[in-house]
């Protein structure tokens, strides 16, 4: 049976070709629908005038292999030297699992929801390696401050953080972070919400991006 048949019979509908190869991540965002614009209450406790639904991307499989090939390509020329791919649980474990395959390196987990983190067995940074730390949106930055530190104290040698988004500083625990897109929404304290300010209803709450 031709593979084409086999998708058919099963009906696997997301392997058919599709013209995603081109896209930029600002058609991809666009075109998957992910851009929530609206009064915002995030998860730990900021305001912003919309969001990103990650998700939408991470979940499916078309979306999420173009956004890792854009992201392997800006990984291999700001940081050339990388030899391995490391991602958190959740999100950041899938996504270094596509990086991988498009940069040709392997990858590793850390157990981030841990405390405190560990890798996960199935590979361990050895010395020397140069390590890349892969995620999808940096967003109070919190997290991924704590990955790195954990990082340092393993004796890692962690050349640099790649993601989508980052809402953050361009350094983050003294490690270069590399984006793909600048976020078109603000952050803000919420106390300082101009939003709040004018009485604006929030539309979107408990969020985390
Ligand atoms: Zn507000």
């Amino acid at each position: 049976m031709k593979i084409y048949e086999i998708y058919k019979k099963y009906k696997i509908h997301s392997y058919k070709p599709t013209n995603l190869a081109n896209m930029s991540i600002e058609e991809i965002i666009r075109t998957s629908g992910c851009l929530h614009e609206g009064h915002t209450e995030f998860r730990n406790g900021l305001h912003g005038n919309g969001w990103l639904e990650k998700d939408i991307i991470v979940r499916n499989p078309k979306y999420l292999d173009r956004v890792s090939q854009l992201q392997s390509q800006q990984i291999l020329k700001e940081f050339p030297k990388v030899d391995l791919l490391l991602g958190a649980i959740t999100g950041g474990a899938i996504i270094v699992s596509y990086v991988a395959k498009h940069l040709g390196t392997e990858f590793g987990i850390i157990l981030g929801k841990q405390n405190p983190i560990v890798f996960h067995d199935m590979n361990i940074p050895e010395k020397g390696e140069k390590v890349v730390l892969a995620e999808d949106i940096i967003s109070s930055g919190v997290d991924m401050e704590r990955f790195v530190n954990f990082l340092k104290q393993s004796g890692t040698d962690v050349i640099g953080i790649s993601v989508w988004m980052n809402r953050k500083d361009n350094e983050i625990a003294g490690i270069r972070v590399i984006d793909l897109l600048t976020s078109p929404y603000e952050l803000y304290e919420k106390e300082n919400c101009p939003l709040c300010k004018d009485n604006i209803p929030i539309l979107f709450s408990n969020v985390r991006e």
